[in-house]
């Protein structure tokens, strides 16, 4: 445990290594070609971490949280004449529509439930009765609850009708190998805090050229247009439209060099699956239940049930782990109560013991 402050045991911002946070101490100027070197690189990477090539994809850097990169999106990349088909199965895949719903895009959601998988059956349902759908927005991982949703075989259905694939993949891009190319998604979304394990401040859009080239003068937002932020970015290579989030940019690029160092994302992934596995383990054996079947479990973030063996609120559970070292995150569910526990970031699988040793200790409240 590091004992001078606590454990970030949350979906992002997380608990980032002490090299990411040391290069954020300097000052770059930003049309200084070392500072747009240090962009083009990161934009490079990023493809390669989505496994996508340089000649079919391109990556673009936008300001702001993760839901800007989500918003310049769906405000950049469906046409007036559009229609989007949102999938739901928690509070991200909700937030999506909020967005339609401000911006005026003509969107049909599907809404699965919080505990359930999205079925690419029922996309392709969908798909089939309504010709006027053009796009298909989905989220990876619904960090609401933690499930994992089937990108591959909603992704191939999705693309077996010609529609345009758009995915929120925050909170798994970086740490669940993801196929881009291959499986032929047109928008990808996350943002520096997840899991590539940097500070927050920015998003990103690994976007098909062919797709992103169809998206001139079509935003419903100045800040947020992709198409005029990615132009920008290619014109002056590196350069960002308005200020970029410099020292965020620096440290990006120092937890994609880590992110490298530990061995890729396919070695990121067994950390977390096994930081996962652990708590879970662990957590039963105090006596706590998950809220997903393991099947459906994504190694990001797990979902567990408030107990009935102690007297519990979330509060005092909270501030008793607090002064442990370790803070975790309320739940987000109407129906069932529930607290979040994230595995993500620099943590370790002697992060999770300590955490689970810390939790055993917990009595409840007089
Ligand atoms: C974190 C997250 C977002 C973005 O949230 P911000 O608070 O805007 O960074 C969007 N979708 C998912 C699935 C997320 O986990």
């Amino acid at each position: 445990m590091k004992k001078d402050h606590y454990l970030l045991l949350t979906p992002g911002p997380l608990t980032t290594t002490a090299t990411v946070k040391e290069v954020m101490l300097k000052d770059w100027c930003t049309w200084d070609d070392e500072y747009k070197q240090i962009v083009q690189q990161i934009r490079k990477q990023l493809l390669e971490v989505a496994e996508a090539s340089e000649e079919k994809y391109t990556a673009i850097l936008m300001q702001g949280s993760g839901s800007f990169g989500v918003e310049s999106v769906l405000g950049s990349v469906i046409p007036q004449s559009g229609k989007l088909l949102i999938l739901q199965n928690g509070a991200y895949g909700k937030r999506i529509e909020e967005i339609c719903h401000v911006l005026r895009i003509p969107y049909q959601s599907v809404i699965f439930a919080a505990n359930e998988q999205i079925s690419a059956e029922t996309v392709e349902q969908h798909l089939l009765a309504d010709p006027s759908i053009t796009h298909v927005a989905m989220v990876h991982c619904e960090t609401t609850t933690g499930i994992l949703n089937p990108l591959e075989a909603v992704v191939n259905t999705i693309k077996k009708h010609h529609r345009i694939a758009i995915v929120d993949a925050m909170s798994s891009f970086g740490g669940i190998p993801i196929a881009t190319e291959q499986l032929n998604i047109d928008f990808l979304i996350s943002s520096a805090n997840k899991c590539i394990q940097g500070v927050p401040g920015f998003s990103f859009i690994i976007a098909k050229q062919t797709e992103i080239e169809k998206c001139k003068g079509q935003a419903r937002s100045l800040s947020l247009d992709l198409y005029d932020q990615w132009q920008a970015m290619q014109e002056d290579p590196g350069k960002w439209r308005f200020t970029s989030p410099t020292h965020i940019v620096r440290a990006f690029a120092q937890a994609l060099l880590e992110l490298e160092q530990e061995g890729g994302v396919a070695a990121r992934y067994e950390r977390y699956k096994n930081n996962q596995q652990i708590l879970v383990d662990s957590m039963s054996d105090a006596g706590f239940t998950a809220y997903l079947p393991r099947a459906l479990q994504s190694p990001i973030i797990t979902t567990f049930i408030y107990p009935t063996h102690i007297s519990f609120t979330f509060l005092g559970f909270y501030n008793f782990l607090k002064n442990k070292g370790f803070v975790i995150y309320p739940g987000k569910l109407s129906d069932v109560e529930v607290f979040r526990i994230g595995n993500i970031g620099d943590i370790h699988a002697n992060d999770i013991i300590e955490l689970c040793v810390a939790v055993a200790q917990y009595k409840g409240q007089e």
